[in-house]
């Protein structure tokens, strides 16, 4: 596995798997665009993970919904005031503090009750940090190390990120007409998608409890401090799933998610169960009962969120209802004066409406694929005099950009050529899967570069496959050398008997 990020960020450059947004104009932070090998192995994760959790389930529906998002969406998720708290986060406890109104209101009083809430007395360092984070936000972190403040939760000097002061969310124009009214948000999360759709799926599947709904797509997030290359990013994408529970089942499905997930993270997408942990949070988001984290081991960084999977009990969709104080919700919710449904479900054994508890299982296709190079990536030796390096992503078959390579010999042989390129075509329409020809350099170069990009198999496709070999035999007629990724072993194996060879090992 890599030992550093900059380890995979020159290989993701140099084989064109990711690289800096808008880069010919210097960069756009935050961003970053997909190349031709990752943009596969990206396609490749999301298709696993939604074969495994819409296909291989009888509880699960899919849907898109658009980027562009109506303001209450988000005024009654939360988020127009949620997401524009001053936030501050102990990277060792990962106790989360928020200032909200308290920093507005910049009295005694309320600095007292800023110390307070860290466990402290106030003190100058205290002072100071308050007023950089109403000033200036990157002097924050500094203060709040010098005032020493010990984290109630671990009782140590805290280790403190960045603080967040933003609203995160990205507004954007509506129509041609630029003010106060005509605006959009795009989305922060593809979660409010499904709740604000909770009805029409109901309504059009006739879904009974429990099941649930998941999307994949792209959200947007003004990241303070985008950073650590695709881990933390302005536009990333998602792939969630809201699953839709009686409210008395939701802690056992809610652990049952967890277990799902680290199994699908370690057996689909190969990462080790060592590198995994999880992280119980302690401070709880409002709309949350238990929040459960899935952390990956990532080198540079260390243990960090891959995954969140929250029990939001019944907070999302009483929150998003019509007349929300006559369901009897358990969660706190405004009153909503701009819903015109009620978010409700008939349960006809009971002959009751009654609001579902919702189990969010909140992945990053980013960090994913980010973790998946990251545990891929392999320096192997395999000339210690002649400092021979080779740089394998040991890649599962099912998430490797390119599947098969077929090569040719020599590119100057009319004949190999031609039939070099007969069994890629073949390939191709048999597997269905990326196949490619390369003729571009010499064959120790070509195989070297499909270690880079994770190409478990090479076909190479030379003399003997034409009956002309060296010694006048015929025997290796038909046949092709098939090297294989992670062991550099060749075998020779007739061309008719390759689709099977090939379908047996690429799943
Ligand atoms: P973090 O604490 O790292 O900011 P979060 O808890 O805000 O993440 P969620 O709102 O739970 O994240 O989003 C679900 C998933 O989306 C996260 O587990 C992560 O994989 C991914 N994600 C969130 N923000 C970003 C980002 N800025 N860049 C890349 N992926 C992200």
């Amino acid at each position: 596995p890599a030992t550093s990020l900059d380890q995979i960020i020159s290989l993701c450059k140099r084989r064109g798997f990711i690289f800096p947004g808008s880069e010919i104009y210097g960069g756009l932070q935050g961003t970053y665009d997909y190349g031709p090998l990752g943009v596969e192995l990206k396609n490749n994760l999301k298709r696993l993970w939604w074969k495994h959790n819409v296909y291989e389930r009888d509880d699960m529906e899919g849907i898109e919904t658009a980027l562009l998002t109506n303001r209450y969406v988000l005024r009654y998720s939360g988020h127009e005031r949620g997401f524009t708290d001053p936030l501050i986060d102990n990277k060792t406890t990962k106790k989360r503090y928020r200032f909200d109104h308290l920093l507005k209101e910049q009295t005694p009083e309320t600095l007292d009750a800023i110390a307070a809430s860290f466990g402290i007395e106030r003190n100058p360092d205290m002072d100071i940090f308050v007023d950089a984070l109403l000033t200036d936000p990157t002097k924050a972190q500094t203060a709040l190390k010098a005032a020493k403040v010990v984290d109630a939760a671990d009782g140590k000097p805290g280790d403190w990120t960045e603080p967040r002061t933003f609203n995160l969310m990205f507004k954007t124009q509506v129509g041609p007409v630029a003010d106060d009214e005509n605006f959009a948000y795009l989305r922060p999360e593809t979660a409010q998608g499904m709740f604000v759709n909770f009805k029409n799926v109901l309504d059009s599947t006739n879904r009974k409890l429990p099941f649930g709904i998941a999307q994949q797509g792209k959200s947007f997030r003004n990241e303070i401090t985008p950073r650590n290359f695709i881990f933390r990013v302005r536009e990333l994408e998602q792939m969630e799933i809201e699953y839709f529970v009686k409210p008395e089942n939701a802690p056992q499905l809610h652990e049952e998610w967890i277990q799902d997930h680290i199994d699908w993270w370690v057996n689909v997408v190969g990462l080790d169960r060592e590198k995994i942990q999880l992280f119980e949070h302690v401070k709880l988001a409002h709309y949350s009962s238990r929040t459960v984290d899935i952390l990956y081991n990532f080198p540079t960084l260390g243990f960090d969120e891959l995954e969140g999977i929250a029990n939001r009990g019944d907070f999302d969709l009483g929150s998003h209802s019509r007349a929300n104080d006559t369901l009897g919700l358990t969660s706190a919710v405004a009153p909503n004066e701009h819903s015109v449904e009620k978010l409700t479900y008939f349960d006809h054994e009971t002959n009751k409406h009654i609001v579902p508890f919702v189990i969010e299982p909140a992945a990053g296709v980013d960090r994913g694929v980010l973790a998946a190079l990251c545990e891929a990536y392999d320096e192997e030796v395999v000339n210690a005099e002649k400092g021979d390096i080779r740089v394998v992503l040991r890649l599962k078959p099912a998430l490797a950009p390119i599947k098969v390579a077929v090569l040719p010999l020599a590119k100057n042989k009319p004949e190999i050529v031609a039939k070099a390129k007969a069994i890629k075509k073949d390939l191709q329409n048999q597997l269905g899967m990326r196949v490619v020809y390369d003729d571009t350099a010499a064959i120790g170069r070509l195989y070297r570069r499909q270690d880079e990009a994770g190409t478990p198999f090479c076909i190479t496709v030379d003399y003997d496959t034409l009956g002309q070999s060296k010694d006048g035999g015929t025997e290796l007629l038909d046949t092709v050398t098939v090297r294989d990724r992670d062991t550099m072993a060749q075998e020779r194996i007739a061309i008719a008997d390759l689709l099977g060879y090939l379908r047996a090992r690429l799943v």
